[in-house]
């Protein structure tokens, strides 16, 4: 199992490897690494000017022409007037009448971005869970979109879950994506409150009525009437008998529980099988 467990690898960036070339923009798997490093780090706006949802350039804070470094400390993420604008400029005189935002994006560029921000921790905790049974690669984000990118693919979330990892050559996508969500396994109150927080009404003990709890996926075949047809999807269950039922298309209320045939146990998600794209 492969799980992208960080958003970037700054093991390697804070190993201090300086940029080969032109590599930061020539689709490596450093480059992608260290350009998701810089998004983040610089909150994905110009360090400069401070503008989001434009594109980003990676800019050399000291020019490379004058002998600044490739190191990700001497990197910002630069709109691209700004980047334009700035040139082989050094920066004290392309910020020469701000002295502050230079002091502050000197003081940022030098502080590496800690391990914390760079992992969501329900991230690793996932991970924990599952290095206990199973054999579990980890990879970076970065490494994600490196593949992405090379196989061609569009962004959707079933495709960057194919692309994470180490990854040769995707010769096949998916065609149709099973999707777990949470959805519960309902409330221990036995009360219900109305708007001042006084019992409004009394719900029943039992979570099961003819063997059906609320949330069981099923499907009703209703012979004749008003409902009459097959409704698939999940139960709410009654004491009466009645039950309602939402489907894909709506929801159906009232069909009787003997019309019921159970498809899967409610256990606290909800399985969807849908179409990729
Ligand atoms: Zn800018």
């Amino acid at each position: 199992m492969h799980v992208e467990r960080v958003a970037f690898d700054t093991h390697t960036l804070t190993a201090g490897r300086p940029l080969e070339g032109a590599e930061y923009q020539q689709g490596t798997l450093y480059g992608y690494e260290v350009r998701e490093y810089l998004l983040a780090k610089w909150g994905r706006a110009c360090a400069y000017c401070g503008a989001t949802g434009v594109p980003l350039n990676i800019d050399h804070i000291h020019p490379r022409s004058r002998g600044g470094s490739d190191r990700v400390s001497n990197l910002v993420v630069a709109c691209i007037s700004c980047n334009q604008v700035k040139d082989d400029r050094l920066v004290e005189e392309f910020l020469s009448g701000k002295p502050k935002l230079l002091a502050r994006i000197r003081a940022h560029a030098k502080a590496p971005l800690r391990d914390a921000a760079a992992a969501q921790s329900t991230r690793w905790a996932l991970w924990r869970r599952l290095d206990q049974r199973l054999p579990v690669h980890t990879a970076s984000g970065g490494r994600t979109k490196w593949n992405r990118t090379r196989a061609g693919l569009p962004k959707s979330h079933t495709l960057d879950a194919l692309c994470a990892g180490k990854l040769d050559t995707v010769t096949e996508t998916v065609q149709t994506v099973l999707v777990a969500g949470c959805a519960g396994r309902g409330t221990h109150c036995r009360t219900r409150t109305d708007a001042h927080g006084f019992p409004r009404l009394r719900l029943p003990r039992t979570k099961q009525f003819f063997g059906f709890a609320t949330g069981d996926l099923v499907r009703a075949v209703v012979p004749a009437g008003k409902k009459a047809g097959t409704h698939t999807g999940r139960v709410a269950v009654r004491a009466t008998g009645k039950f309602n039922i939402t489907t894909l298309h709506g929801t159906v209320q009232g069909i009787h529980h003997r019309h019921v045939r159970l498809l899967q146990r409610a256990d606290g998600y909800a399985y969807t099988i849908t179409k990729e794209q």
